[in-house]
């Protein structure tokens, strides 16, 4: 036993002043669309949607990883069905700071190309957004047998909800920052590019929502691009900037 009284009657370390605790990591939750029996869109060459947008979900998610400042989660880390409704409610549950869904689209016009951002509405701002809209909300009603349309599940009501929490505002404002990173990047966009229409995947109340469909498969151009892993990598890294420039001018605003 050697010291240890010394050491009790040493003077107290004098308190160092600890580091103010890192703000929490922000939990970014994605959604690669469709998966298992629901391809989603098909491109001429066979190109699965389904694919596609898992590709570029763990790009993107690494892609977030790596500044160590965000926890990501995705709505499925498989190739497996997960109904619309079961993704809305796993990042709710998980308290997501921000919900950012994957797609690529398809058009009878092979000519129609180019990347789309959507947020919630009740009424779709054009035909085009409300088809898309009942494309991309299918697959619930192919698995449950239930209709979207169901006034128990409102997206009226859902509206409400969200504006009275900001998360209208915070939406259409990480979609119009999408908008601005793919521009600046040179990605090809379509005209009016950020739409709005009634997407059951974006109707968590408490979470920040934006649906982005990368581009056309029904494109040649387009579906190329997309599989390209260069390419899938530059979306990746567009959607990282994008996450973080939302995040920074969030905490401008709160900090003014
Ligand atoms: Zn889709």
């Amino acid at each position: 036993f050697c010291g240890g009284d010394a050491w009790a009657n040493a003077p107290a370390p004098k308190t160092v002043r600890k580091p103010a605790p890192l703000p929490r990591p922000k939990l970014v939750f994605l959604d690669p669309g469709h998966g298992g029996r629901d391809p989603g869109a098909l491109g001429l060459r066979g190109t699965q949607e389904k694919s596609v947008v898992m590709a570029i979900a763990r790009d993107l998610q690494k892609e977030l990883l790596a500044g160590g400042r965000y926890r990501v989660l995705l709505t499925r880390s498989t190739d497996s069905f997960v109904a619309l409704r079961e993704r809305v409610a796993r990042a709710q549950a998980a308290k997501a700071d921000l919900f950012l869904s994957l797609h690529a689209d398809s058009n009878d016009n092979p000519d129609v190309r180019g990347a789309s951002v959507y947020t919630l509405s009740e009424e779709a701002t054009d035909r085009e957004a409300a088809a898309l809209a009942a494309r991309e909300n299918r697959a619930d009603a192919m698995i449950s047998g239930m209709k979207l349309a169901d006034k128990d599940d409102s997206v009226a009501r859902t509206l409400v909800a969200m504006s009275q929490r900001g998360t209208v505002n915070d939406s259409r404002r990480l979609a119009d920052t999408i908008v601005q990173t793919f521009n600046r990047n040179g990605f090809r966009l379509l005209p009016r590019t950020h739409r709005q229409a009634g997407f059951a995947v974006l109707t968590a109340p408490d979470v920040p929502a934006a649906l982005v469909e990368l581009g056309y498969l029904s494109n040649p151009q387009d579906e190329k691009l997309l599989t390209v892993r260069q390419h899938q990598l530059s979306l990746a890294r567009a959607l990282r900037a994008s996450v973080d420039a939302h995040f920074a001018a969030g905490a401008a605003t709160r900090k003014a």
